[in-house]
């Protein structure tokens, strides 16, 4: 849910606009509340995007449904941004692709762009010139000692600024915990080509879908090793697609085929390269180990590999998968046995040590990775004699001027959660944990006059066996009954609150039980 806003004057440019995933009561992700930017947005003259990502673009089309504002984005999170616009049928957005090494003057702030190192295509840091002095970005990074074709690192500009002296910088902490650096790509790519040479059967890479070095080392392997690649997955087609039209995977025609001909193949001419790595329900993958793929059958002896890591939370649903896979005779192989099938995007330590002695910044403040990461990140900085350090929160104001750098103030900040592209109201949070743990009872009444008049019918549905229900639901009808029967109502509406706090009291004191409860006058009144 990555999102920084940045005021100089009467200038406000906002840094990524991110989601988180979740499925926290049936939400399919979560972006950060906009209100204090919503406020702002006379003054906000645009959203700058570092990477594509979706932590860092997924709520565009959520933002901008709210305010017009130009977006800069690099050429592949620009892509990405494109189709995401299109799925939300948002027209006409002023979206202007820039590339590292672009300079744009945004109202007060000068904005330029610098390549580095990660695990998708055009990542960039950037190089904010304000009157207070430089404030550098670093955007998701890692610095490759050889990197893959196409991944580029800035460092003779980095260099340069550093030379001419950096007020701030901000700087990405995933990897603080890591010491060391980092695996390189190229490092997964050649593990991958030796596992996939030593698979007698049909081969399964399972990677994250947006890395299209990853992708591109896939499918130079499947073809050198005579084997056609099956793309298992949306996000797998989608990323393939626009890394071709962006010339980062070089041409595959005769490659590929589609599911249903897979079984036409000798085993070992085939690998399918998928998506869904964090056990992802609806996912090809998924749908692979419970043997439910309507057009794709694995068999034992077959090989996957997984090519990626667990994202904490997912744990139990990767394991599912991959106990799946075993219990039927495929060889699985994860990184937990064989850390070389991955490479993260994130710098362990060294590469942030690195970072801070090429900018050797005045003052240092650690984004990105949770409160720990940033709390080892500044004890690194500290090392590395940054003497102006601060941890901040969400929802911190920093005010940095030529010499002092404090939180100053903290706005309200908090979480919009999004089920099927449209946002969940507290409310309705709020009934569905009701209705998940404690189910849902109706109560149907009817009125004559202002009186109740025959007796409630409650329905009810996961709060009671299905063997006693019936007697259950029959007793909670007399007592509302019971109570309500001498009672003159003034509106249908009273009649139905009545109904409602009675049934609640008796299910709290009989039953310890909170469903959602609801009460319904047929109208008669
Ligand atoms: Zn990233
Ligand atoms: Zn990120």
């Amino acid at each position: 849910m990555n999102c920084a806003a940045v005021v100089c004057g009467g200038t406000t440019i906002a840094i990524d606009c991110g989601i988180g995933f979740t499925d926290e009561d049936g939400a399919d992700l979560v972006h950060p509340n906009f209100d204090w930017l919503q406020a702002r947005q006379d003054s906000l003259r645009a959203i700058v995007i570092t990477h594509g990502h979706e932590d860092h673009i997924g709520a565009l089309p959520y933002f901008l449904k709210k305010v017009r504002v130009p977006v800069y984005a690099p050429p592949y999170a620009a892509a990405l941004i494109e189709d995401r616009l299109a799925e939300h049928r948002l027209k006409d957005i002023d979206l202007r692709v820039s590339p590292a090494g672009a300079r744009e003057q945004i109202g007060s702030i000068s904005v330029e762009r610098f390549a580095v190192h990660h695990s998708i295509a055009d990542a960039t840091g950037l190089i904010l010139d304000t009157p207070v002095g430089t404030v550098v970005h670093t955007g998701d990074f890692k610095i490759e000692s050889d990197p893959c074709e196409g991944q580029r690192f800035d460092r003779a500009r980095l260099e340069e600024v550093g030379r001419q002296g950096v007020r701030l910088l901000l700087s990405d902490s995933t990897g603080a915990d890591v010491e060391g650096r980092s695996r390189l790509e190229l490092e997964a790519e050649a593990a991958l080509e030796k596992w996939i040479s030593r698979s007698p059967n049909r081969v399964v890479v399972a990677t994250f879908s947006s890395n299209a070095f990853r992708l591109r080392a896939v499918l130079r392997i499947a073809k050198e090793q005579g084997r056609k690649v099956c793309l298992l997955g949306m996000s797998v087609n989608k990323h393939t697609e626009t890394a071709r039209t962006l010339g980062l995977i070089p041409p595959i025609d005769g490659l590929l085929i589609p599911p249903e001909e897979v079984s036409a193949l000798r085993r070992n001419e085939v690998l399918i390269l998928a998506g869904g790595t964090q056990g992802e329900r609806a996912s090809g993958l998924t749908r692979l180990a419970r043997d439910e793929h309507s057009r794709l059958q694995l068999d034992a002896g077959d090989t996957v590999i997984f090519s990626s890591r667990i994202i904490p939370g997912n744990e139990l649903g990767v394991l599912d998968m991959i106990n799946r896979f075993e219990r039927r005779g495929l060889e699985v192989i994860t990184r937990d046995e064989h850390p070389e099938v991955h490479a993260s995007g994130h710098g362990s330590r060294e590469e942030q040590r690195t970072m801070i002695q090429i900018l050797r910044p005045e003052a240092f403040v650690p984004v990105h990775g949770t409160h720990h990461h940033q709390r080892r990140h500044l004890e690194l900085a500290a090392e590395e004699g940054i003497e102006q350090t601060r941890l901040v929160e969400n929802g911190s104001v920093l005010e940095l001027t030529r010499d002092t750098l404090r939180v100053v103030d903290t706005v309200p900040v908090g979480r919009v959660y999004i089920d099927g592209m449209q946002p969940l109201t507290e409310e309705v949070m709020a009934e569905r944990r009701a209705m998940g743990s404690d189910g849902l009872i109706t109560v149907l009444l009817s009125l004559k006059g202002d009186r109740l008049r025959h007796f409630p019918r409650v329905l009810s549905r996961g709060v009671f066996g299905a063997g006693n229900r019936a007697q259950v639901e029959r007793k909670i009808a007399e007592h509302i009954r019971d109570r309500l029967k001498e009672r003159r109502f003034a509106s249908p509406a009273e009649a139905e609150d009545a109904a409602i706090e009675v049934t609640r009291q008796l299910l709290v004191h009989n039953h310890r039980k909170r469903p959602l409860i609801m009460a319904d006058v047929n109208g008669e009144s």
